[in-house]
């Protein structure tokens, strides 16, 4: 089949690889229909996960309609469309069992190894490195889900792929950030960052009940679409100071929720030292914070700072003394996906979300190469793209 494989920081292709297999009772294999790239998968494009070994197949936003299925599956068979979540959780474990199934310790065979070089262990992820479990990415013609009895979400007829394709991470990663804010009538969210995970917490925030929003980034193209479909206000940090922006929106006090939709930011730069990589995060030489800690230096007192954005490795210059004399609540994680599956398909099916809207791009699986440099740079207005194999 081909894939979309990771070969070195900035060198993705797409090369002809063997088929997946069955290899658990408890596996499918899907054919892919439509699989996204993900502001996550940028962190691999530039290098800043360890772990990445050449020949990797990328991509953990995929879909597509089941084509086999292991001895032990009996709520999906052939000819099912699925939506596959981008964790791989097992279902029964301590956490998934507490609906953090993004947290499943059974569904990462490298444990062990992410433990040394991190002190934690993630679950699985598709497509995602070794740390991670090493498991087959979803950008390809065919893909393996393990525990495919409690990941994937079957799509009823009359949804087409792109307005359900999202359930796989963005839109709940966007929809978790949100009610991670524990927003009150009345309250005032601030977004930063316009990618595709901030238009979807925009939405979301509304959708639990934000009396306003407030969404931050540089791209034209980006803050119209919070404007437009959201009616969210914008900030342009080009334009203004952020901090006193916000600040003087909100009568002096700050917002009441804070979430970061940014993550690693320093995207375009190739590898550089830990050193360089932590005075780039911090902005020292820009004179601009980090934006976390301009989240965290935003939100009013006894707010909320949620943080849906990746980070990686270490950046532990935190403002704690602020943090703690204003009473500030840290929510984050990687996204419990499988938790808002049915829910959020409900809100798509009665039309209260349409997750397409972020679409910029569809792209045959062949031009991954291009698609992976014109998302990470934001050329081409590109928003999404969603490739086509
Ligand atoms: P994206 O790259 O398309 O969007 C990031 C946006 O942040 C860009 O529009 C950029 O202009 C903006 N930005 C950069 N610096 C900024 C600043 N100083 N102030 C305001 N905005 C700024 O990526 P995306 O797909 O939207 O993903 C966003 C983040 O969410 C990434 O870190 C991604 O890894 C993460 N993510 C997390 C999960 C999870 O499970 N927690 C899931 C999916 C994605
Ligand atoms: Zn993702
Ligand atoms: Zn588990």
């Amino acid at each position: 089949m081909r894939a979309v494989c990771w070969h070195a920081p900035t060198d993705v292709r797409v090369d002809t690889v063997p088929d997946p297999k069955i290899l658990n009772p408890r596996d499918i294999i899907i054919r892919v229909t439509s699989t996204a790239i993900c502001g996550s998968d940028l962190h691999l494009y530039d290098g800043y996960v360890p772990s990445m070994e050449s020949g990797d197949i990328l991509g953990h936003e995929p879909m597509g309609e089941v084509v086999e299925v292991g001895s032990a599956i009996t709520n999906l068979k052939i000819g099912d469309r699925v939506v596959v979540p981008f964790p791989i959780a097992c279902g029964n474990c301590f956490f998934c069992e507490q609906t953090l199934y993004s947290c499943c310790e059974n569904s990462n065979p490298n444990a062990a190894m992410a433990e040394k070089m991190w002190g934690h262990s993630p679950a699985g992820i598709f497509g995602y490195s070794h740390l991670t479990g090493g498991y087959a990415g979803g950008q390809a013609e065919y893909l393996r889900v393990p525990y495919a009895d409690v990941g994937p979400v079957k799509i009823p007829d009359g949804l087409d792929d792109d307005r359900v394709l999202f359930l796989s991470d963005i839109l709940p990663t966007g929809y978790m950030a949100a009610e991670n804010c524990d927003i009150k009538p009345g309250h005032t969210v601030a977004v930063w960052g316009c990618g595709p995970v901030g238009q979807f917490a925009i939405q979301s925030a509304y959708l639990l009940g934000a009396e306003r929003v407030i969404a931050i980034d540089r791209f034209p193209e980006r803050l119209r679409m919070a404007r437009e479909i959201s009616k969210a206000e914008t900030i342009n940090y080009e334009e203004v100071n952020t901090l006193d922006a916000l600040k003087t929106m909100t009568g002096g006090r700050g917002p009441d929720a804070c979430i970061d939709a940014v993550g690693m930011e320093a995207h375009g730069v190739g590898l550089i030292g830990a050193y360089d990589r932590i005075k780039q995060a911090m902005m020292l030489e820009t004179g601009r914070p980090v934006v976390l800690r301009e989240a965290l230096m935003a939100a009013r007192n006894g707010g909320v700072v949620s943080i849906p954005g990746v980070y990686g490795g270490f950046l532990d210059k935190m403002p704690i003394g602020s943090m703690m004399n204003r009473s500030l609540t840290i929510r984050t994680g990687q996204t419990h996906v499988h938790r808002y599956l049915k829910p959020l398909l409900e809100r798509i099916q009665k039309g209260e979300l349409d997750p397409s809207v972020v679409i910029s791009h569809h792209l045959p699986l062949e031009e991954a190469p291009h698609a992976y440099r014109m998302f990470r740079d934001k050329q081409d207005e590109c928003t999404k793209v969603v490739l086509k194999p």
